[in-house]
């Protein structure tokens, strides 16, 4: 058996071991595109200093007393003042540039018209008062996003806000699906004796539509060599392959033999409960290129959290994103438990279902923890991390993994 820790060392890196193609796009595509290559303002955001309300820009200098001022000129947003008269102010509204001269602007509801068009104040600004200073959101020559971002919408304003219309991001990639299990039937079938609704399809694909890769699904195939083999090879031009059951070594188990006909593979125990069984290699291509693999369990609790732990973190690095920010281990937090866990398997480590019903509060454990059990994932917050051979007794405190910071 191998440690999960040890088995992300492995194969993580793997991910990072080559050069993805780039292409730039309008940025109105780029939402949950990788960012390529950083990103530099040519520009200051605010360009000009400029004013944060509707009222008068003034010299703070002209203020020994509070005696009416004539209003030498009117900005508004989008004008290009000139400088301010000295002794005067002027009138100015929100958004527009502060005009050479003037140090503040006082707000409209402080001012009081006078005869002849002059205008007093109430009281004395204070230098700066409802300026907004040029480069105070973003300075020119500021990294605004560095490579490896998932582009959010908030970073497609930020694009915006300095002018910049298209981004380089990495290609999109191609990830293929497929589930074995001859009892397996989809929705929307009658199930006969013996077969049992396909769930880890719909799960995963869910999973992958929500990463922006190109999911393309064979569906379910048959418990025999030949068509899992012939699965695989159909799948061959694709980034990656993940496959789901038919991976330990019973008779009806054909996914190591099948990998082996069309690629090659390495497989382990891993000492992590749910997801023992699991297959890695690769699938090779008519063109001399290749395809990642993995295997993972059917059970579905356990094809979900391995594909949570291993495989989404390693497709994320495959997609251009930083390691760091792929690896869930720096983000787990410690939580006290609710509950208490007194037959730790003494040679793999637990990933339990829990809830934090609220933050930071105590962990409830589900309770049926069998890895059958998708209910148990619906229900769960996250996962807790028990070390093997680990007793816990409630309020003693676990590793807790927030499924939020599993697929973020
Ligand atoms: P296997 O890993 O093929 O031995 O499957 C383990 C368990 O998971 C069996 O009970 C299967 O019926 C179930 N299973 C396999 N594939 C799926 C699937 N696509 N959806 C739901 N359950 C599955
Ligand atoms: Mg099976």
């Amino acid at each position: 058996m191998i440690e999960l820790n040890e088995l992300l060392q492995q194969i993580w890196p793997l991910a990072n071991s080559h050069v993805l193609a780039a292409e730039e796009v309008p940025i109105q595509q780029a939402l949950g595109r990788v960012l390529a290559q950083a990103v530099h303002s040519t520009l200051n955001v605010p360009q000009h200093d400029n004013s944060s309300m509707d009222g008068y820009a003034v010299n703070t200098a002209d203020f020994p007393s509070l005696k009416p001022f004539a209003v030498s000129q009117r900005i508004a947003a989008g004008h290009s003042p000139d400088a301010l008269m000295p002794g005067t102010v002027a009138r100015i509204f929100t958004g527009a540039p502060i005009p050479k001269g003037a140090n503040a602007v006082i707000m409209q509801e402080e001012a009081e018209l006078e005869d002849g068009g002059l205008v007093s104040f109430k009281s004395a600004p204070s230098a700066g008062q409802w300026v907004r200073y040029a480069g105070e959101d973003i300075a020119e020559g500021q990294v605004v996003l560095a490579a490896g971002e998932v582009i959010t919408p908030f970073q497609i304003g930020l694009l915006a806000s300095i002018g910049i219309p298209t981004v380089r991001v990495f290609r999109r990639l191609k990830v293929g699906v497929l589930v074995t299990g001859s009892e397996l039937v989809n929705p929307g079938q009658p199930l006969q004796a013996g077969q049992i609704y396909n769930s880890n399809e719909f799960v995963w694909v869910s999973m992958l539509q929500e990463m922006n890769v190109d999911v393309h699904s064979l569906g379910i195939v048959q418990d025999r060599l030949q068509d899992t083999a012939d699965a695989l090879q159909k799948l061959s031009d694709c980034d990656l392959v993940i496959s789901s059951g038919g991976v330990s070594e019973g008779e009806e188990d054909h996914i190591k033999p099948a990998v082996e006909r069309v690629g090659q593979l390495r497989s382990w125990k891993v000492a992590a409960k749910p997801g023992k069984p699991m297959a890695f290699g690769h699938i090779n291509r008519k063109d001399g290129g290749q395809c990642w693999f993995f295997g993972m369990p059917g059970n579905p609790v356990s094809s979900a959290v391995t594909f949570l732990l291993v495989v989404r973190p390693f497709l994320a690095q495959l997609m251009g994103q930083h390691p760091e920010r792929a690896d869930w281990r720096p983000k787990v937090q410690k939580r006290k438990v609710g509950f208490e866990w007194l037959k730790p398997d003494s040679r793999r480590e637990e990933f339990v279902r829990v809830k934090e019903s609220h933050v930071g509060g105590p962990l409830q454990l589900f309770p049926n923890q069998s890895s059958g059990v998708l209910t148990s994932m619906n229900w769960a917050t996250g996962l807790a991390r028990i070390p093997k051979g680990q007793v816990i007794l409630e309020g003693e405190e676990v590793d807790y993994l927030d499924f939020r910071e599993l697929t973020a």
